[in-house]
């Protein structure tokens, strides 16, 4: 199954290479031309039809967060730092596997509740800095151990749902989508996590109309720090903001009546906390209108990311949609 294939490959930022491949292999079948740019980025191509056709770009971003190897201590202790956001209480006592296979535990000494890292280690189980160096070098990512499990009512968890589920989401639009309108760039881009990296070379290189970022969004229907209306299972989500972007009025416009014509249930989207790869698109060349389709989240940025899979549905159906339209404006 796709979608469990996607979540369990590994692509810690800046590391995306198995992802990648697995999307490659996917989409091969159904698209006009595809790149690899010189940082990872996958660019897949659908060419439009229509005699007034816009350029679209679309980013799901392949990387997850994870942990890299800083030292090697004498007792066999692997010191890391964080590639991109990760709670500290998430973090601790959770299982971590390196790429080359070697699971580890994260832990440390935790001495006051800020999300401080420097004294967080893995333990492989090596004794020592000889037995550890056999299995782990500097540099060395690990990415949180989270199987894909189906929950009820339509929820499934997993690890790295973060972007994946937008990845999956655009592979699956792509599938269903013959004769678009528009010209499509399916943008499978690299290090969101480390500062929408990726996505901002992508623009570049496509130069779009407008953009649509497919990412998840944190939920805030479970007892949490962050303040918002998103729910799993209200459908797909409609991004008005985020710290990083304002989303274009008119695309939202846009993206509302599309889910009305469609009967797509649909949720808006207000985060104060976070941001995508919208953020890229939109301050890229001299200035992009960009839109965000999400997917709500419960537990992100943890091993076991949750999400309803009607929310997937509707968004699909969205972006299928959405990306045929007509869109009228200089
Ligand atoms: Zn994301």
């Amino acid at each position: 199954m796709l979608l469990k294939e996607l979540s369990q490959a590994f692509g810690v930022a800046g590391y995306e290479k198995e992802v990648r491949e697995l999307i490659k292999e996917e989409v091969k079948a159904y698209s006009d031309e595809i790149i690899t740019d010189a940082m990872g980025n996958l660019i897949v191509y659908k060419m439009g039809e229509g005699p007034q056709k816009k350029k679209i770009m679309l980013a799901a971003h392949m990387d997850e967060i994870g942990l890299q190897v800083t030292k090697i201590e004498n007792d066999g202790q692997i010191k890391v730092k964080t590639l991109g956001f990760l709670w500290l209480s998430t973090t601790y006592m959770s299982r971590f596997k390196f790429r080359n296979g070697i699971i580890g535990i994260a832990a440390g000494r935790i001495e006051d509740q800020k999300n401080e890292f420097t004294k967080l280690y893995i333990d492989i189980g090596a004794k020592s800095k000889e037995e550890a160096s056999k299995y782990v070098k500097l540099g060395d990512v690990a990415s949180y151990i989270g199987e894909y499990i189906e929950l009820k009512d339509n929820n499934i968890a997993a690890k790295a749902l973060d972007d994946r589920i937008g990845c999956y989401i655009m592979v699956e639009a792509l599938k269903r989508i013959v004769k678009p309108q528009n010209d499509i760039y399916f943008t499978f881009t690299v290090q969101e996590e480390l500062g929408c990296r990726g996505a901002k070379v992508c623009a570049e290189r496509i130069k779009p109309d407008l953009g649509i970022a497919i990412d998840v969004t944190p939920a805030h229907d479970y007892p949490c720090d962050l303040e918002g209306s998103n729910t799993l299972g209200a459908g797909t989500g409609i991004k008005i903001s985020d710290p990083s972007v304002i989303c274009d009025e008119y695309l939202i416009d846009e993206m509302v009546q599309c889910c009305e014509e469609n009967a797509i249930k649909y949720q808006y989207d207000v985060i104060d906390k976070g941001g995508t790869d919208a953020s890229s698109i939109n301050q890229s060349n001299l200035g992009v209108r960009t839109a965000g389709i999400t997917v709500a989240t419960r537990y992100p940025h943890g091993p076991n990311s949750m999400v309803n899979m009607l929310d997937v549905e509707a968004s699909i159906q969205l972006l299928c949609k959405y990306v045929d339209r007509s869109f009228i404006f200089e």
